[in-house]
């Protein structure tokens, strides 16, 4: 029996008496039947991919967060593949497979709207002064990282020891060079190594322990907790576009709630939201129509609808957009007053991280058809009722009116209204096909 079966075996064995009811049937189904946890479970085209390296003598593993899931009877956002073979290896074993990633090269290989990431091993940041000081910024932030080393060294690069697993498809076997499936089994959630180094090298880490402790319902270790606060400001050293793609990790997966209370407990929204954070100290009707948007965006996921992040992000700057609003409305006529607040809202936040283009214009429409719903006139009503956005302004305006604005009933007449006058599908059918959140994978 190799070391790993072992290790394997001495896991299993010793979970028995310990485990949670929930976690004990996964575990021990797992156990009498590892060929349903790998075909009922895994994404056929994971299957195909570690097929294929396998077939041509690489070794190759699913790693990371589907491990973690699976284990947790929960079902994975996506399934990752690590391997020994280099990605100019990998790329062209597939049709459709593209190579992307700065900081680190790695290879999507395209499945229709699937995508299956395959990463090469990492090794640890080379030593060598020419290299450490090319590839690191002030306080030990990695730029670029394309070190190549073997499995050990790879796991030791990951976050969280949960997300150190690795599972042999040929074998059956979940590998775990450090204390992951012990964690699970405490729900405890556990930087590797030093979390002050680790989240220096890559802050983006302080989000993701707050995503996973949301999304596990997972404690944080204590030590990886502590740096947290310290070095919440790190995160202006992250690109715009990665940050946004973070923050929607966070809000819209079905746990957006319980994940903003993470962020403001670990102190890390001044960071990401600065404006509206200061404007919420002031007025607690800013964080209240945030915790109605995540609240409602939550239960929307858990209903199989569709959610968008211009939505959610509509209510994050609504107040903000209003305060701008009556200042410039002292010296400017009041459109132009409206204009210049949005432009200066939208702008100033997209230096922190970057809102693309579609979801600004979503923001726009929906900020503005607010007046125009409250202040309707005969002519104008069919107008409104048929802009495509519509459906997403009478929302808002729902969840302003929840949160304790008095809107002249606006919200109930149009309800009303819509009672008496269904509103064509089509329109409908417009938002939610620009609604979809396109999943974009950026790692370092
Ligand atoms: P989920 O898919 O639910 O978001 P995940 O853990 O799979 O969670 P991914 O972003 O898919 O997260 O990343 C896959 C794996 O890559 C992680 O499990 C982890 O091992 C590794 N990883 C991702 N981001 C980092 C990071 N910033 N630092 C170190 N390792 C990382
Ligand atoms: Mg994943």
């Amino acid at each position: 029996m190799s070391r790993l079966q072992r290790k394997w075996m001495e896991y299993w064995q010793s979970l028995s008496d310990k485990l949670t009811k929930r976690t004990k049937i996964h575990l021990v189904n797992a156990t009498i039947s590892p060929a349903a946890f790998s075909a009922h479970h895994i994404h056929l085209k994971a299957l195909e991919v570690l097929s294929k390296l396998t077939q041509k003598k690489y070794n190759a593993y699913l790693v990371g967060g589907c491990i973690r899931d699976l284990l947790l009877d929960m079902t994975p956002k996506d399934f990752d593949v690590t391997t020994n073979a280099r990605p100019e290896a990998i790329k062209p074993l597939f049709k459709c497979a593209r190579m992307i990633g700065r900081r680190f090269r790695l290879v999507h290989v395209v499945f229709g709207r699937d995508i299956i990431e395959v990463s090469t091993f990492r090794g640890p940041p080379k030593k060598n002064k020419i290299t450490s000081e090319k590839a690191t910024r002030d306080q030990g932030f990695l730029i670029r990282d394309n070190v190549y080393g073997t499995i050990e060294e790879d796991a030791l690069r990951r976050d969280f020891t949960i997300n150190a697993l690795y599972y042999d498809h040929q074998t059956h076997q979940v590998i775990d060079f450090s204390t992951g499936l012990q964690d699970i089994k405490n729900r405890c959630l556990k930087l590797l190594g030093d979390p002050a180094t680790r989240y220096r090298e890559d802050p983006v880490r302080m989000l993701r322990a707050a995503r996973f402790a949301a999304k596990l319902d997972f404690s944080l270790d204590a030590k990886t907790e502590e740096p947290i606060k310290m070095l919440a400001p790190l995160l202006h050293q992250i690109p715009g576009t990665r940050l946004f793609d973070e923050m929607m990790k966070l809000l819209l997966y079905g746990y957006g709630e319980k994940s903003w209370s993470y962020l403001k407990y670990f102190n890390l929204l001044p960071n990401l939201l600065s404006d509206t954070i200061r404007l919420s100290e002031a007025n607690p009707k800013v964080e209240s129509l945030i915790i109605l948007v995540l609240q409602s965006t939550d239960l929307r996921v858990k209903q199989n609808k569709p959610v968008t992040p211009a939505f959610i992000l509509s209510a994050f700057f609504w107040y903000h957009v209003l305060q701008q609003y009556h200042v410039f409305k002292h010296t400017k006529p009041d459109d132009e007053a409206w204009c210049l607040a949005v432009d200066m809202v939208l702008r100033k936040q997209c230096q922190i991280f970057s809102i693309p283009k579609r979801y600004t214009c979503f923001m726009r429409d929906v900020w503005s058809l607010q007046v125009a719903l409250i202040h309707r006139s005969d002519d104008t009503i069919m107008q409104i009722a048929g802009h495509p956005r519509f459906r997403a302004a009478y929302d808002f305006l729902l969840l302003r009116e929840e949160n304790g604005e008095s809107l002249d009933s606006a919200g109930l007449w149009w309800t009303n209204y819509q009672i008496k006058n269904p509103i064509p599908s089509v329109n409908r059918f417009k938002y939610r096909k620009k609604s979809r959140h396109i999943k974009s994978k950026r790692r370092m």
